[in-house]
């Protein structure tokens, strides 16, 4: 066996490439994030939306739905005008800037890493692998799994940073936006984006790890019009459910599906909206966990924290601050009122 040829993952056949192909890697995509093709689609089905309902089923800066002409459905002069859509661009260029050194730092080390330990401790136990051809049935499984695996993961760090109020302080940044632009799916604070490249990192490297030892040679994910099959759901998902328009899915489908009209009711501070739907592509953890809600059609959902909260975090230097400012908080008055969001 120590013979046999070392099995390698996708993650650390680019590692060993490392230096100019992951920046390549890297920097191919940073232009690309909001991608033509996937938001002409958004605003073509919004179009459509706004043609089968009469002018209907666009929200105001307020979160309620209002009849409205074309230019004001798709472009809404009082959402793009709005200091938190401002905000959102500032904090999507710090975003922007500072992804490759989380990707290269984090994706680029510890899923190798992972990959490297999963498949050694799969071959430890089972053998080399059973070696299975991969063909097209397969390669759109391995799609599957990847889209679970990283769902999974996206889902458990999202729900623990709404249920832990130190990694609440993180995330509220992406929860004070009081408008939704399809740049507020990019509002986060610098520190949040280390803790998705480690989910990603590990949603990724192990369902890839695992595929790794099964299949002979490298198994590739299916991909339409040159983008991975689930780059295109989470990044048409991303865009369109920071939308204003409501886009729906028919109730069976929401069971399994997170609608984009879904994150809607999870921007929103009313009471019963709190803490739902924190997935991005399926229902099935919301599901699990008990925190799906699929909202009414025209359902009123203001944006933005608790107005008491929002406050404090409006502009572009409160929302960077707002951390360091609640953890302070946390340490001088540890039974405030920084409880987990669903508990205040
Ligand atoms: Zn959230
Ligand atoms: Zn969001």
């Amino acid at each position: 066996m120590a013979d046999a040829p070392e099995k390698i993952g996708p993650f650390t056949e680019l590692a060993r490439e490392y230096g100019p192909v992951v920046w390549k890697t890297l920097s191919d995509n940073l232009p690309r994030d909001l991608r033509w093709n996937w938001l002409l689609l958004m605003l073509a089905i919004a179009l459509a939306i706004f043609l089968l309902r009469g002018g209907r089923g666009a929200k105001g800066a307020d979160g309620r739905e209002r009849r409205c002409g074309i230019v004001q459905f798709l472009l809404p002069k009082d959402i793009y005008t709005h200091v938190s859509a401002r905000v959102d661009v500032a904090l999507w260029i710090f975003e922007r800037a500072l992804k490759p050194v989380w990707a290269l730092l984090l994706l680029g080390s510890l899923g190798p890493f992972i990959e490297r330990s999963v498949i050694g401790a799969l071959t430890s136990g089972f053998g080399p692998g059973p070696a299975i051809e991969p063909n097209l049935a397969w390669m759109l499984f391995y799609s599957f799994v990847l889209l679970l695996g990283y769902d999974f993961t996206f889902f458990l760090l999202h729900y623990a940073e709404h249920k832990v109020p130190a990694l609440w302080a993180i995330h509220k940044v992406h929860h004070s936006a009081e408008v939704l632009t399809p740049l507020t799916r990019y509002r986060e604070h610098v520190l949040e984006g280390p803790l998705y490249s480690i989910a990603a990192a590990i949603g990724y490297s192990v369902p890839a790890a695992l595929f790794a030892w099964l299949f002979a040679g490298s198994i590739t994910p299916i991909t339409v019009l040159d983008i991975g099959l689930f780059t295109l759901v989470f990044g048409f998902n991303g865009a369109f459910r920071h939308y204003h328009v409501q886009f729906h899915y028919p109730r069976w489908l929401a069971l399994w599906l997170q609608s984009p009209a879904m994150h809607h009711t999870h921007h929103s501070y009313l009471p019963q909206h709190w803490d739902t739907n924190m997935s991005v592509v399926t229902s099935i953890w919301d599901r699990l966990f008990g925190t799906l809600y699929i909202p009414e059609r025209d359902e009123h959902t203001p944006w933005g924290l608790r107005p008491a909260e929002q406050a404090d975090c409006r502009s572009f230097r409160q929302n960077v601050t707002a951390p360091f400012r609640d953890w302070y908080r946390m340490i001088r008055a540890p039974r405030s009122r920084y409880q987990p969001s669903s508990t205040a």
